[in-house]
């Protein structure tokens, strides 16, 4: 069942601190066909509709360069989800799991991340398939597809680095 906002058989909120400003900007939006949380996809498909990303200025020319990845990495604000649950119960069936556990919108940071296939640029506009939120939803970041990528700057020595280090301090325990 997708939740509105309620609590379920077994499920625990907490008390969340404040939260406190972590400098994110929005620099876009999503528009998508659905408006209800009943018809959104858990995840989005590759071959589900064409959706709209608009990359707001002064962001836009950040774009240079994405039409040529057939993928993205999408990061957005599922704003419209509660912030408190530890224990959710996705099947609401009494059975219980950790919020780390789950892929669920409701998690203390509500990011969503998707891979999406590029089908267009238009200027600010990209159009995607592989979305799975709710129409308006703002957009956090974009980048291309990992596996997709090869980094451009020289590699760093911990590129080479395989193994555990013996000297390790920061795995001991205090
Ligand atoms: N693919 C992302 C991920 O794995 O991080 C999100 C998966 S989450 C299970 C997708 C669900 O989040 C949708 O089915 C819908 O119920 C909910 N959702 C989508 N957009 C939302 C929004 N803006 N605010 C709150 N909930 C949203």
């Amino acid at each position: 069942m997708v939740r509105e906002n309620e609590i379920r058989e077994n499920e625990v909120a907490i008390e969340p601190p404040v939260p406190a400003d972590a400098g994110l900007v929005f620099i876009g939006r999503i528009s998508t066909p659905w408006t209800s949380r009943m018809e959104t996809p858990r995840q989005g498909r590759h071959d589900g509709p064409l959706c709209r990303i608009e990359i707001f200025e002064p962001w836009v020319p950040a774009l240079k360069g994405v039409e040529s990845f057939e993928r993205l990495e999408i990061l957005y604000w599922l704003d419209r989800s509660r912030r408190d649950l530890v224990l959710q119960s996705p099947g609401s069936n009494g059975k219980v799991h950790g919020t780390f556990s789950l892929r669920s919108p409701v998690r203390p940071n509500p990011i969503g991340t998707s891979v999406v296939t590029l089908e267009a640029v238009e200027g600010a506009v990209l159009l995607v398939r592989g979305l799975d939120c709710l129409d308006g939803t703002p957009l956090l970041d974009l980048k291309p597809d990992r596996s997709l990528f090869k980094p451009i700057a020289p590699p760093q020595p911990g590129d080479f680095q395989t193994g555990d280090d013996r000297t390790a301090h920061y795995c001991q325990k205090a």
